[in-house]
């Protein structure tokens, strides 16, 4: 089987402006830039548009601290890429806006976790990032510049959840995208603040009542995979529900895609899974980025579903949602057993023999 990369998050910067308390990759204000100098950066896109042709989006740390980005952005669309970037929105003002346009730029996405400046800005650890943001989203759209709004969720923030999606409604976003923090980077220094099993359920429950109601904005929860086995579920009772996607996203028609249609490359040069996944398939200062994509063990391994242990392995809705192997990996220490949030949260699915579940779904190898 050929597995397409669809979508391409890329570190052109290590550096930050901010030190949010949930940072993947740890940012901070001396990080360096990391490998990708412009020349190599652009070779790294004529290398990318040999196999494959994903949406490419440019993050960090914070991208916007590289004066060439747009030069980036202008080679990546000359290849026909579709190019975002991913911005805390903080550095946004009327030049760097008129220069992603004029470079290409197909849309920008930002981040507000919670819809006052008392709850964003303590999240992000900096007063003012959330006038910030504001501030960078009005500054996109006089451009014209599309934009859609990323908002993570801890206990720390959660009772924002209602009031940031009204937020990214009324400012006109393209789309919203609801994260739970996985315990990866700084987010494993706030593991005791990530969401409790019935507080990820309730939160599920109510994206997808409120997703029904939703015409005009695309809402999606990101990498919390079980809200495709709640789908398959009220299907399965009948329900009709839409399937919408916006052609910058990680997919939109299934949960967990590490490695199957998307990846990251960080500012070293390591290409992982996905945006969250701490081990690496490979580095680009030894090998490809096609060779690593195409044949790297780790990522053999993540398609193998056939491969998958305790409850996900025999679960009927693997491929809907194939559990999250991040929190796999975090909690039995392999990517490939179940996700630990899903059985306290929703029970045992259905297993794909159609039998009912039995006791002795744990996982076998669990973590310390
Ligand atoms: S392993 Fe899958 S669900 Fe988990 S963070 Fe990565 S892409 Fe998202
Ligand atoms: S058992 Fe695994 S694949 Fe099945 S619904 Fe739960 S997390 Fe998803």
């Amino acid at each position: 089987m050929r597995w397409e990369l669809k979508w391409l998050a890329w570190e052109v910067s290590a550096r930050c402006n901010l030190r949010c308390v949930h940072c993947r990759c740890g940012a901070a204000q001396d990080g360096g830039e990391g490998i990708f100098t412009l020349p190599r950066a652009r070779t790294l896109l004529d290398d990318i548009a040999r196999f494959a042709s994903p949406a490419i989006v440019l993050t960090g740390g914070e991208p916007l601290l590289r004066d060439d980005l747009h030069e980036l952005i202008a080679h990546g669309t000359a290849k026909g890429f579709r190019m975002c970037v991913a911005t805390n929105g903080t550095l946004l003002d009327d030049a760097r806006c008129a220069q992603l346009a004029a470079a290409g730029v197909k849309i920008v996405s930002l981040s507000l976790d919670g819809a006052s400046a008392a709850v964003h800005d303590d999240f992000r650890r900096q007063p003012g990032a959330f006038e910030g943001a504001l501030r960078g989203i009005e500054c996109l759209k006089r451009r014209g510049i599309p934009f859609l709004i990323n908002s993570s969720f801890t206990q720390r923030n959660l009772g924002d959840v209602r009031a940031a999606y009204a937020l990214a409604k009324r400012l006109g976003a393209a789309a919203w995208y609801m994260f739970c923090v996985v315990p990866v980077g700084r987010g494993e220094d706030i593991a005791a603040e990530l969401l409790t099993p019935d507080q990820y359920r309730e939160l599920l429950q109510w994206h997808l009542a409120m997703e029904r109601d939703e015409k005009e904005m695309l809402v999606r929860p990101t990498c919390m995979p079980q809200y495709y086995r709640l789908r398959a579920e009220a299907e399965a009772r009948g329900e009709k529900l839409a399937h919408r996607s916006l052609s910058f996203s990680t997919g939109g028609a299934k949960g967990c895609v590490a490695g199957q249609s998307i990846a990251l490359i960080t500012a070293s040069g390591d290409v992982k899974p996905c945006s969250y996944f701490p081990e690496a398939a490979g580095n680009l200062a030894s090998r490809g980025i096609e060779e690593i994509w195409n044949g790297a063990p780790l990522l053999a391994r993540l398609r193998d579903f056939a491969s998958y242990k305790g409850m996900c392995g025999r679960c009927a809705y693997l491929h809907e949602c194939g559990g999250c192997r991040v929190r796999s990996l975090y909690a039995h220490g392999d990517a490939l057993c179940q996700d630990p949030v899903c059985i306290p949260a929703f029970g045992p699915p259905e297993p794909a023999c159609g039998r009912p579940p039995q006791a002795g779904f744990e996982c076998p190898g669990r973590r310390g």
